[in-house]
C-alpha cells in the first residue's frame, strides 16, 4: 500500500507499508473488495483534475443525461425511510414481488443476483430467502446504510448479501449476475427514468441470456369520458377571470393558467366504467430494449368508441411481467384492480372531442425524456366530425395537449368507488386489443391484503 500525506509544512511525505488484512469469512472479504474498488474509482476521478480545473474522467451515463439538481432531490427522497415504507406498505406491489420470487425459487436458487436500486434491501432479502448464492444490492441513496442495517438484522440471509452504495451506472461488481431483480417503475411506467438504469445494469452485470425480474412492461391506454374531472380542472383557472381583484384585472393570465392546469397529468384511482373504448397497449421488453430507445417513445393510437360521448382525454396504466420458469405473474396497476401506490394516470385535453358509437378515434402519444428524470407528454386525439357534412368525408376534430409527467396533480381527496363486480362492458374495455405476450396469471396477486398508503402519489413525488 502506498500512502501519500501532506504535512503542515506543505511538504509531501510518501511512504509505503505492507499490511495484512484478515477476514473472518468470504463475505467480509468480498465486501472489502467492493468498497475498495469503489474508493479507488473515486481517487482516480479526483486525481484526474488538471491544474486548471479541467476534469478528464468521463462522466457516468447517469450524470451525463440527468441534471445534478434533479438527481440530488431524487436520491434525497429515496434516502428517507418514510418513502421506502410507503412502497413496502403497498402490499399489492411488495406481495406480488414476494410471490413471484418465492414461486420461482428455481430461478434464484444457487444463483448470483443483482438487486438494481435496492432501497431498503427488501428484494435482496427475498432473493436470499429463495436460496440465492449471493445477492449484490446496489443502491445510490443514503438508504444503502439502512439496507445494511436491515440485512444485518437478518443474520441467516445477510451472509449471502453485499450492499454496494453507488449508482448502477458506476458500481463495480466482482462477478456477473445470473438474474437481475428490480422495481424501477414510476408513474406511467417510465417516470423517474429508472428503466434506463435497469437496462444499463443488464448490459453491465447480467450474463448473456440471464433472467430479469420483471422482464416485460406494458403501458395500457384508453380514451375516457369524465365530465366532473374536466369541469374541476377548467374551474381551477376561474380565479384568473376576476376583473377586480383588489382593483386589479387578472384576466390577461387566465389563458396561461388554464393551459397550466391542463398540463398536469391527473393521478388517481378511477372507475373503469369511465373508459369509452377497449384499451391498447405498448410493450417494452426489458431484456432486449436499447437504453436510447427509452429517450423517445412514440405510440400511435387507434380506438373504436363503444358509446356516443364527449372524450376528455387518455387514461393510462401499466403492468409488468415476472416471467418465471415455474410461474408467470403480472403486477397490474389497472383501474378496477386492487389499488397500488401508482394509481392510474389521465391526460386531460383542454378541448374535448365528440364521438358516436362505433366511431374511430386516432392519435398519438409521444413521450420525450427530459433531464429532470421524467418526460414531456405530447398527446393528440382526433375523430371525424359527425352531424351535417359528415357524409362528405367529414371534417377532423383534433385536440392536442402538452403535459409534464414530472408535475402531476394528485387527486386523491375524493373517495373513489370501485365496485367489486364490474359490469361486463368495463371488463371488456380493460382487455387490450392486441394479443398479450403471455396469459395473465389467474389470481394476479389480488388476494393480497390491501392497505391504505400513507402518502399520495407514486414513488417519487417530484417534491
Ligand atoms: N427495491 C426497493 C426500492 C425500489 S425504489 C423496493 O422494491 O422496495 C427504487 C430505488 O432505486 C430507490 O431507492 C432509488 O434510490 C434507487 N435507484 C434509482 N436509480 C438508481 C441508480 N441509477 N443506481 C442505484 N440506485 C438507484
Amino acid at each position: 500500500m502506498c500512502i501519500q500525506e501532506a504535512s503542515e509544512s506543505n511538504k509531501e511525505k510518501t511512504y509505503s507499508r505492507g499490511i495484512t488484512i484478515q477476514f473472518r469469512n468470504e463475505e467480509e472479504s468480498r465486501a472489502f473488495h467492493c468498497a475498495f474498488d469503489q474508493w479507488k474509482k473515486e481517487v482516480v476521478f479526483q486525481a484526474s483534475h488538471l491544474p486548471n480545473g479541467t476534469v478528464l474522467a468521463s462522466q457516468s451515463k447517469f450524470d451525463s443525461k440527468i441534471e445534478a439538481s434533479s438527481a440530488k432531490m431524487y436520491f434525497h427522497y429515496y434516502g428517507q425511510l418514510l418513502h421506502q415504507q410507503n412502497m413496502l406498505q403497498d402490499y399489492v406491489r411488495t406481495g406480488t414481488y414476494y410471490a413471484a420470487v418465492i414461486e420461482n425459487r428455481a430461478d434464484f436458487f444457487g444463483r448470483v443476483v443483482v438487486d438494481v436500486g435496492a432501497g431498503s434491501g427488501i428484494l435482496s432479502l427475498f432473493a436470499a430467502q429463495a436460496g440465492a448464492k449471493h445477492v449484490y444490492a446496489v443502491e445510490a441513496s443514503e438508504m444503502a446504510e439502512y439496507a445494511r442495517k436491515l440485512i444485518a438484522g437478518n443474520p441467516i440471509l445477510s451472509q449471502r448479501i453485499t450492499v454496494i452504495k453507488g449508482k448502477v451506472e458506476e458500481a463495480e461488481l466482482p462477478e456477473k449476475a445470473d438474474i437481475l431483480i428490480s422495481e424501477p417503475m414510476g408513474t406511467l411506467l417510465v417516470n423517474e427514468r429508472m428503466l434506463e438504469s435497469y437496462v444499463i445494469a443488464r448490459d453491465r452485470f447480467l450474463v448473456p441470456n440471464g433472467k430479469m425480474f420483471p422482464a416485460v412492461g406494458r403501458i395500457h391506454m384508453a380514451p375516457f369520458s369524465d365530465e366532473y374531472l374536466y369541469i374541476e380542472i377548467a374551474n381551477k383557472a376561474l380565479f384568473w377571470q376576476q376583473q377586480n381583484y383588489y382593483g386589479v384585472n387578472l384576466t390577461s393570465l387566465h389563458g396561461s393558467a388554464f393551459q397550466g392546469y391542463f398540463s398536469q397529468p391527473v393521478v388517481d384511482a378511477f372507475d373503469p366504467r369511465l373508459l369509452v373504448a377497449p384499451a391498447i397497449s405498448h410493450v417494452i421488453n426489458f431484456t432486449s430494449i436499447k437504453e436510447e430507445e427509452l429517450y423517445d417513445i412514440d405510440i400511435p393510437l387507434k380506438f373504436v368508441s363503444s358509446v356516443g360521448t364527449r372524450i376528455h382525454g387518455l387514461a393510462c396504466w401499466f403492468d409488468v411481467l415476472f416471467n418465471g420458469s415455474t410461474v408467470q405473474r403480472w403486477l397490474s396497476t389497472a383501474p378496477g384492480s386492487p389499488t397500488t401506490h401508482w394509481y392510474q394516470l389521465r391526460c386531460v385535453l383542454s378541448q374535448p372531442i365528440y364521438v358516436m358509437p362505433g366511431q374511430e378515434i386516432t392519435g398519438r402519444l409521444h413521450l420525450a425524456a427530459h433531464t429532470a428524470q421524467s418526460y414531456t407528454i405530447h398527446l393528440t386525439l382526433s375523430a371525424k366530425m359527425w352531424g351535417p357534412g359528415a357524409e362528405q368525408g367529414g371534417i377532423l376534430q383534433t385536440s392536442t395537449g402538452k403535459l409534464d409527467l414530472k408535475e402531476p396533480y394528485y387527486r386523491m381527496s375524493q373517495p373513489q368507488v370501485c365496485p367489486a363486480a364490474q359490469d361486463q362492458q368495463s371488463q371488456q374495455l380493460l382487455q387490450t386489443q392486441d394479443i398479450p405476450i403471455l396469459s395473465q396469471d389467474e389470481d394476479g396477486g389480488s388476494d393480497l391484503m390491501q392497505q391504505p398508503f400513507q402518502e399520495s402519489g407514486a414513488e417519487f413525488n417530484s417534491l
